[in-house]
């Protein structure tokens, strides 16, 4: 009798430490992939549920305003089809829940939750259970655009300006050109404005649409009447090249950077920076793009035309490099090469900001001036600054003076026009008409 007693004792003790330890087991470990930060009125779900035990439940609600309202409950049998794939020990699901399909589910715009529960038996005497949850933002107003102005000339390798109405007033909005997309900016209620460009080695027939992209990830497009131009041939030009320029620029340049580190002999070291440092400064420039004033800075005064200078090359020059009287490389000129005399005034274009005033590789001393909305300036080859990055300057200022600093074969000022970091003609913004056409029209229109 004492025996069976100890016996009965030491199965109640052995069973209830069975039973404690298998609930110090971990449950399933749950991954939840699906949604993202946000979503629409349908919810796409997407989640891993892994354990080391049998899975025998697993169950989804969506949580909003205190509400809970489960939305999916598993598992499907081992082997079965869609949604996911659900084995003993594993769950991969990927299906989409909707107000339409789950009774009772209503979802709002505003925050939510999707949480999940998933439970194993262990030693099949206890289950044990693992949640996870992520938050969510619903957002049901779907993006739209429209265009506002009319009559959009675009000249290859020029710009223009489009007005535009975007909502809800958070999507990201703009033009897109091929596969370069000008972001737009807000002005009164849904308005906007985008200042775009048809790159100089892009097709005429180019697609050109508006865009408005929510976080979410949805996109609305709309069409807008323009044209496009191709005026003039680009000019073509050889640049014949000697030591004695080569000596001055190359050590002077490598010197400055250390974004390359070319070998071999100094025409060889040319060509690495006339092509691969080009490239690199190039990115930097377009990087300043992403610090533009979501206003414009300037009103809609005409560029300063650098009157008083001859141009030496224009924009969008193809040039083909000669050395020793063979071709050594070939690279586009994107600006205007205008001469006066030596340490000649420099002055800024246009009322903005300094955002950069420093050596810059092939550009030698370089300033950029932000006039908002994406639209910048660039100053190269200056002998000295009288300016520094941060200063607001006025139309007009001096900013330097001219030098031969860079890939300068001379004294002169290298200029150029960006719009969205890409270099455009600055032709058209000194053409007090094109100003007025393409820019003063459309802001009354709009
Ligand atoms: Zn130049």
């Amino acid at each position: 009798m004492r025996k069976l007693a100890l016996l009965l004792v030491l199965v109640v003790l052995g069973v209830a430490g069975a039973y404690v330890a298998a609930g110090m087991q971990p449950g399933p470990a749950i991954t939840i992939t699906k949604p993202g930060k946000f979503a629409g009125a349908a919810i796409p779900l997407e989640y891993d549920i892994k354990s080391g035990a049998v899975i025998t439940s697993e169950r989804v609600f969506f949580e909003q305003n205190g509400a809970r309202v489960e939305v999916h409950t598993g598992p499907a049998p081992v082997g079965a089809a869609a949604p996911g794939a659900h084995g003993l020990n594993s769950i991969h699901a990927n299906l989409t829940i909707s107000a339409a399909a789950v009774p009772n589910l209503k979802v709002l715009a505003g925050p939510a939750k999707i949480i999940v529960v998933a439970s194993a038996t262990i030693w099949k005497i206890r289950t044990v259970e693992s949640e996870m949850a992520t938050d969510v933002t619903i957002r049901l107003e779907k993006p739209r655009v429209s265009v506002v102005s009319t009559k959009h000339y675009i000249n290859l390798g020029g710009a223009e300006m489009i007005v535009y109405r975007a909502t809800p007033s958070d999507v990201a909005s703009g033009v897109k050109v091929g596969d370069i997309e000008y972001p737009g900016f807000a002005t009164t209620g849904d308005l906007h404005i985008a200042f775009f460009a048809l790159r100089y080695d892009q097709e005429l027939k180019t697609p050109m649409s508006l865009y408005a992209r929510d976080a979410s990830g949805e996109v609305a497009t709309s069409d807008f009447d323009h044209m496009t131009f191709a005026k003039k041939p680009f000019k073509k030009s050889t640049i014949p090249l000697d030591d004695k320029f080569l000596d001055r620029v190359v050590p002077a340049i490598l010197a400055g950077t250390n974004e390359v580190v070319p070998a071999g002999s100094t025409i060889d070291k040319f060509v690495v920076i006339n092509s691969e440092l080009r490239r690199r400064n190039n990115e930097k420039i377009r990087s300043m793009a992403e610090k533009t004033a979501p206003t414009m800075l300037w009103g809609t005064e005409v560029f300063y035309p650098f009157t008083n200078t001859k141009a030496e090359a224009a924009f969008a020059d193809f040039r083909t490099y000669m050395y020793q009287g063979k071709e050594v490389d070939k690279q586009v000129h994107l600006g205007f090469d205008l001469a006066s005399f030596a340490n000649a005034s420099v002055v800024a274009a246009n009322k903005g900001k300094v955002l950069f005033a420093a050596e810059l590789g092939i550009y030698g001393n370089c300033v950029i001036i932000d006039h908002g909305m994406g639209v910048q300036s660039l100053y190269g080859h200056l002998s000295s600054f009288a300016i520094k990055a941060g200063d607001m300057v006025e139309r007009g200022q001096e900013i330097g003076k001219t030098g031969i600093t860079g890939l300068a074969g001379g004294d002169h000022l290298h200029f150029t026009m960006l719009v969205n970091g890409q270099m455009v003609n600055p032709i058209e913004w000194w053409d007090p008409h094109w100003i007025a056409d393409r820019i003063e029209r459309k802001l009354k229109e709009g």
